[in-house]
């Protein structure tokens, strides 16, 4: 038969662990005041058990939206089930600093919460715990995966080494345009071009003076576009460029003045091997109500262009 010596040491564990354990335990009573404060409590907070005691949990924390929680607690006691509320409704319940190191992303600790009714020997309930979790690890995980994420997401979308949207954005955005369009009907343009001679380039200095006239002449064009258009590098050295609200007209005034500043550009080849310029030949279509999808749309701009280049290259062919 265990004494009572034993209970009484058993006791004295339990209390001594609950003391010490790396959660954090708070007793609030029906008034909100504080009946019971670890040390877990008194190291993050630095309010010790003897200040913290006797107050209300307001009191000592201002910051702490009063309303919410008053309903939350009162919510305990009258339907006797604990409430959980974690760390993604609600980054935390009690602002403690994190103590990560400086290069942490965070500066608050995370928290989950777990708030239980705690019934008296005599089946009433009146008093609520409150069980705080530390879960800035899980918390900084998680945001770091999101934003691993998202770069990745990005990278999915862009040419390394034009940093232009890819084939892949393009396709999706033309979707999108011809959907639009069918209710719309606003006008919009799709530009295809193309470097002109752009074999000889890397015949003659080699492939990465190729890459590198491909970099100027992607920066060319996309410094001359409005934000609402979309350039992307459709292969090799060519380009799609799509102008919404933009008739044929506006789009081949457009191709011309590109046009002109890529022909005027000296392009400076590194190592002192001097400079070199290249010139574009462009195609332009205006997406019509008679397309029956992307593709046709896009082939017009292509044959345009393709018409350009047996004109002679340098120059823009529209389809009207
Ligand atoms: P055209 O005026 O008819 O367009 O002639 P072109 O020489 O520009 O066209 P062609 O299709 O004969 O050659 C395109 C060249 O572009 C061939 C290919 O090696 C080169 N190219 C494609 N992608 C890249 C790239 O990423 N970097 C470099 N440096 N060259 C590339
Ligand atoms: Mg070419
Ligand atoms: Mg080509």
């Amino acid at each position: 038969m265990i004494s009572n010596a034993e209970d009484m040491m058993e006791l004295h564990w339990l209390f001594d662990m609950l003391q010490h354990i790396d959660v954090g335990l708070v007793v609030l009573d029906e008034n909100y005041e504080i009946k019971l404060w670890n040390s877990f409590m008194e190291n993050h907070s630095g309010v010790s058990s003897s200040i913290a005691k006797e107050r209300s949990l307001f009191d000592v924390f201002p910051t702490i939206n009063k309303p919410w929680l008053e309903r939350k607690l009162d919510n305990v006691i009258a339907l006797r089930t604990p409430i959980f509320v974690s760390w993604e409704q609600r980054p935390h319940l009690f602002p403690f600093k994190s103590y990560r190191p400086i290069t942490s992303m965070a500066d608050n600790m995370y928290q989950n919460v777990a708030l239980r009714p705690i019934s008296h020997v005599d089946g009433t309930v009146k008093h609520v715990c409150l069980v705080v979790y530390d879960v800035t690890d899980v918390a900084i995980n998680k945001a770091s995966l999101s934003s691993a994420n998202d770069k990745l997401d990005q990278l999915s979308k862009i040419d390394p080494l034009t940093q232009l949207h890819n084939r892949g954005s393009l396709d999706k955005i033309l979707k999108n345009t011809f959907n639009t369009f069918q209710v719309s009907q606003k006008p919009c343009s799709l530009v295809m071009c193309d470097i002109d001679f752009f074999k000889k380039i890397n015949d003659q200095y080699g492939h990465p003076v190729g890459d590198s006239v491909l970099r100027k002449v992607s920066r060319l064009i996309a410094s001359n576009v409005r934000s609402s258009d979309f350039v992307s590098r459709y292969g090799g050295e060519e380009f799609v460029i799509l102008l919404p609200n933009i008739d044929v007209d506006g789009a081949s005034f457009f191709c011309e003045a590109v046009r002109k500043k890529i022909a005027a550009t000296k392009i400076i080849l590194p190592n002192q091997a001097g400079e070199v310029s290249v010139t574009m030949s462009f195609g332009v279509s205006q997406l019509s109500p008679s397309d029956k999808s992307v593709s046709e749309w896009l082939n017009r701009s292509d044959a345009a262009l393709y018409q350009a280049k047996d004109n002679g290259r340098n120059q823009y062919v529209a389809v009207r």
